[in-house]
């Protein structure tokens, strides 16, 4: 979906927990049709970011606007994959239910599910390769897996901007592999996908966008242009190791936000 306004268009935001600004003044326009990474430091704001796009948290100042017009009248073209510690994965339901779950906002309130809904769902699952789970408990699932299941619900949202926390978080490489493609596959459709992402070394081949945070925008553009040594260092105070030519880095801790050097 191409029109004149970007995907998600962030204006002079500033969030604080407790009078503590976590976000300050940042400015993100992200074109559609990207697949972006936001990376930064722990507790750099990169899920506090993705919060006050969606509502979830109130921001200090600031506007946030997808395709336009806040999010609160573009539900519809949103889908959200939430860090998965922050789910409560005992409710007792199954992976079929919780995929059907994504097409609640589209069915309206009078609607019941379907075999339409149904059919939609399995082929979601089948996309993320659990078609063989889809009768198995949510809880029952190993943490990749469920991954995946709430990947599958957001792909029956067909929406057109989705935002993903940490999607590769304690999966295997296999599983990994499998996520990407799903995502690549959603950017050649002309969708607008957003990861909040920890592995700088697969950025340049996983993105085409990227924006580098630490409660302030670093950069943010093109991987090209603004995943640079430069932009990482500021983004990550020096405590990274750079190896050889390009930015490759190991990243798990590798700072926290708040003291870029
Ligand atoms: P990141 O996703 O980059 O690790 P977060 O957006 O989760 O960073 O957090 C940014 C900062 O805000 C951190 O210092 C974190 O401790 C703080 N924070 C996050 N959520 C809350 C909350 N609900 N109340 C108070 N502080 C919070």
């Amino acid at each position: 979906m191409h029109t004149a306004a970007a995907a998600i268009e962030v204006t002079d935001l500033t969030v604080a927990y407790h009078d503590t600004p976590v976000l300050w003044d940042v400015d993100v326009r992200v074109p559609h049709g990207v697949l972006m990474a936001i990376v930064g430091p722990n507790g750099a704001g990169k899920t506090t970011l993705i919060k006050a796009i969606l509502g979830l948290v109130r921001p200090a100042a600031g506007q946030t606007l997808i395709a336009g017009l806040p999010y609160a009248q573009q539900r519809q073209l949103v889908g959200y994959v939430p860090q998965r510690g922050s789910v409560d994965w005992d409710f007792p339901t199954s992976v079929l239910d919780v995929v059907m779950m994504g097409r609640y906002g589209r069915l309206g309130w009078f609607r019941r599910p379907g075999s339409r809904e149904r059919e939609l769902a399995l082929a979601a699952l089948e996309t993320v390769q659990l078609q063989q789970y889809a009768n198995r408990q949510i809880s029952q699932l190993s943490g990749g897996q469920q991954q995946r299941v709430f990947l599958a619900r957001a792909l029956v949202q067909d929406a057109q901007v989705y935002f993903m926390d940490e999607p590769f978080a304690g999966v295997d490489a296999v599983t990994e592999r499998a996520i990407i493609g799903v995502l690549q596959g959603l950017r050649a459709a002309g969708k607008t996908v957003v990861v909040v992402h920890h592995d700088l070394q697969t950025v340049p081949e996983y993105f085409d966008w990227v924006t580098l945070l630490n409660v302030r925008v670093i950069a943010c553009g093109p991987v090209a242009e603004a995943f640079t040594d430069e932009h990482l260092r500021r983004a990550y105070g020096g405590r990274i190791a750079f190896l050889g030519g390009g930015p490759s880095a190991e990243v798990q801790d590798a700072g926290h936000a708040g003291a870029p050097r």
